[in-house]
């Protein structure tokens, strides 16, 4: 007789650090027919979405443009500095600051470190010391290549101590969304709808400070990704071109079904810290490493000599996809993402699977750990 398989026809689990899965209901808002992006429909989606960015990172005035999180960076350095700046590079995006300055003919001054390594303070004030005419300094708030966490408030506290007319741009990519940002010296906070938002890649988001919006105002840069254009336009509730009209709408939506389960932003930066920390908990339980010396919450990060086969089945015996590492770190680590609405069971399934693999590669034999501390560090409250 013949042998049979079952073919799995259910969908496998996307578990990468971005783009996160889109839940249905954003899926179905983004299908309701096009609306033309100068309409009074759409412009109340707009107000409302602006809006709802501006309570929630906490700054008077934000823009959304139409390009993925890099072209928000960009945006970001074309705006804010026309001969130097000071780039922080912990990995693959901070990297890339540097990477758009010397696109852009700016002079680059930079801090490397491992991808486990945050900055640190003294060490930019150092910097900003012997180069007087730093104008902008960037950096992550948590960087994605190694999921470290910078000490990102000292940090831009340091820099407008020293001189207040530094213009500090921090990439929250994997961080808006996902845990208060404390915005007080930061001129220019970036989003992006791929991440915490759950929605498709796109739309890019930038806080931006009063210091920020007085250069603005005063200053015009660029052509397409050109803040004093998009101000002018965006406080009217249009943008200055085709604006990404289902994302926002989907947008919209993100913030709609928080108001509709009666969600604070208090609620999902709680939720994201307890799966991030019970995760952690149950990972080490399986004896496995944590990669960054100071893990951000947006994603759990794993360094070891299996974890490509880890991946691997993963993959193919489970249907969970986890994003391995890029660069040096290719093949060295596993990351977990944790932004978004994430359901239990759904991070108690990865957990399981990861056991069940440990123990396929003969590592370690299952005994159900996993989930055990996984449930033993979530506190649910009713
Ligand atoms: C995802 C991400 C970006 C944006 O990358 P795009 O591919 O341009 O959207 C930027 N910074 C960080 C830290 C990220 O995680």
């Amino acid at each position: 007789m013949k042998s049979q398989q079952t073919k799995i026809i259910a969908e496998s689990l996307l578990f990468t650090p971005g783009p996160t899965p889109t839940p249905e209901f954003i899926r179905q808002a983004m299908s309701q027919p096009t609306f033309h992006h100068r309409t009074p429909e759409f412009e109340t989606i707009f107000a409302n979405a602006r809006q709802n960015l501006m309570d929630l990172i906490g700054m008077p005035e934000v823009l959304m443009v139409a390009s993925s999180g890099t072209g928000a960076m960009e945006t970001c350095i074309t705006n804010f500095s026309t001969r130097k700046i000071l780039s922080i590079n912990s990995g693959k995006f901070g990297e890339r600051f540097g990477a758009i300055g010397r696109a852009l003919g700016r002079e680059v001054i930079e801090i490397v470190n491992e991808w486990d390594t945050p900055a640190n303070a003294q060490e930019v004030l150092d910097l900003l010391k012997v180069n007087p005419d730093i104008e902008c300094v960037c950096f992550q708030i948590c960087e994605s290549a190694g999921g470290l966490s910078h000490p990102y408030k000292e940090i831009a506290h340091t820099i407008k101590q020293y001189n207040s007319n530094i213009f500090v741009v921090a990439d929250a990519i994997t961080a808006m969304g996902v845990e208060k940002i404390e915005i007080s010296n930061i001129d220019a906070l970036i989003g992006g709808s791929q991440k915490a938002f759950m929605l498709p890649p796109g739309l890019a988001i930038i806080g931006l400070s009063g210091y920020a919006l007085q250069h603005i105002e005063s200053h015009s840069s660029g052509y397409y990704f050109n803040l004093s254009k998009e101000l002018k336009n965006q406080r009217k509730n249009t943008t200055a071109y085709t604006a990404t009209t289902s994302i926002i709408i989907g947008l919209q939506a993100y913030f709609e079904m928080l108001v509709k389960n009666g969600l604070h932003f208090e609620d999902i930066y709680y939720y994201s810290a307890n799966i991030a920390n019970a995760t952690r908990q149950a990972l080490q339980a399986l004896n496995l490493q944590i990669y960054p010396k100071v893990p951000a919450n947006s994603m759990s990060v794993v360094i070891g000599e299996n974890t490509k086969d880890i991946i691997k089945i993963l993959k193919m015996q489970y249907k969970v996809n986890l994003a391995g590492g890029q660069d040096r770190l290719k093949d060295k680590i596993f990351r977990i993402n944790h932004m978004g609405y994430i359901p239990l069971h759904e991070i108690s399934f990865v957990l399981n699977a990861i056991e069940l693999t440990l123990q396929t590669m003969n590592i370690r034999s299952f005994d159900g750990v996993a989930n055990r501390v996984f449930f033993e560090n979530i506190t649910l409250s009713n």
